[in-house]
């Protein structure tokens, strides 16, 4: 495989089920121990089943991204079993959506404290081994929708902007210790997630999307493996679509 991650530990947050789980299982396949995190145990173990089945190594833990305990009792738990981090994929993301008019507080500070605040507590639990290392990949997944908005997910939206800001600024701060941050901002996605959506919101989607068809976990794990290979060394503070040219004009 031209992208080798072979002994490497690769942390994916929400990697029981879609674009996390797909993750998890390439980066397997490319060599890397994957540390599955996600809310559902069941979810995680039946992701780190599979891998192992086809003899990769993979360690499921139950983690909310939403608390910092959790997140730095898990990324110990990491460093207590192989002694070195090499890759965060935060990928664990949820929807609250509704017109703001309508929005409940709650509706917002859930969505803020899963997909911006957990990217925040990761990537600062992952930072100091990686400082120590002087080396590390850090992608996280954003949404083409924290670039254009979009009318009835203001939550989403903002939280995915600030995934963008939180990348470039990281990427800042640590580039002279070689690790590389970059974000990743899909389009419309074939998973759970998107599968809530009604059958008239996604055929008007599918009329956007310049390739003709909706994407696949796969299609981002590919990028997301790119990025956290020797392929991508000299790329940070990115955020790359993969959208099927979905928000080509942003
Ligand atoms: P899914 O709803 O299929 O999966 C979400 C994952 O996140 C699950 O594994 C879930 O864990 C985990 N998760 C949710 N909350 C927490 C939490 N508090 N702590 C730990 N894990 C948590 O979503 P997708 O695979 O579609 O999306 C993955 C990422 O990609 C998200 O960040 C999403 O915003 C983003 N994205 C998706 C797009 C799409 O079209 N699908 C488009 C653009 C971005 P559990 O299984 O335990 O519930």
């Amino acid at each position: 495989m031209v992208c080798d991650l072979k002994d490497k530990i690769t942390i994916v947050t929400g990697g029981g089920r879609g674009i996390g789980k797909e993750i998890s299982r390439y980066f397997a396949q490319a060599g890397s121990k994957v540390v599955i995190c996600s809310r559902n145990l069941k979810n995680s173990n039946e992701t780190a089943d599979e891998i192992m089945k086809s003899g990769g190594e993979a360690l499921a833990l139950q983690v909310d991204v939403a608390s910092g305990t959790s997140v730095k009792e898990s990324v110990q738990k990491v460093l207590d079993k192989y002694g070195r981090l090499d890759i965060l994929v935060n990928n664990a993301g949820i929807t609250r959506d509704g017109l703001l008019m309508r929005m409940e507080e709650s509706d917002w500070d859930e969505v803020m404290a899963v997909n911006l605040k957990g990217t925040f507590h990761f990537i600062k639990a992952v930072l100091r081994p990686m400082m120590k290392q002087r080396s590390g990949r850090i992608v996280s997944i954003t949404s083409i929708v924290g670039m254009m908005g979009n009318a009835g997910q203001a939550n989403y939206a903002a939280s995915k902007a600030g995934i963008i800001g939180l990348t470039k600024s990281i990427a800042k701060e640590v580039a002279s210790r070689s690790i590389t941050v970059n974000a990743i901002a899909p389009g419309f996605i074939d998973t759970d997630m998107t599968s809530q959506l009604s059958k008239e919101r996604q055929d008007a989607m599918l009329k956007m999307i310049p390739l003709g068809r909706f994407g696949t976990p796969m299609d981002v794990a590919k990028l997301a493996l790119f990025l956290c290979s020797d392929l991508a060394n000299y790329i940070t503070g990115e955020v790359i679509r993969v959208d099927g040219g979905m928000a080509m004009s942003v």
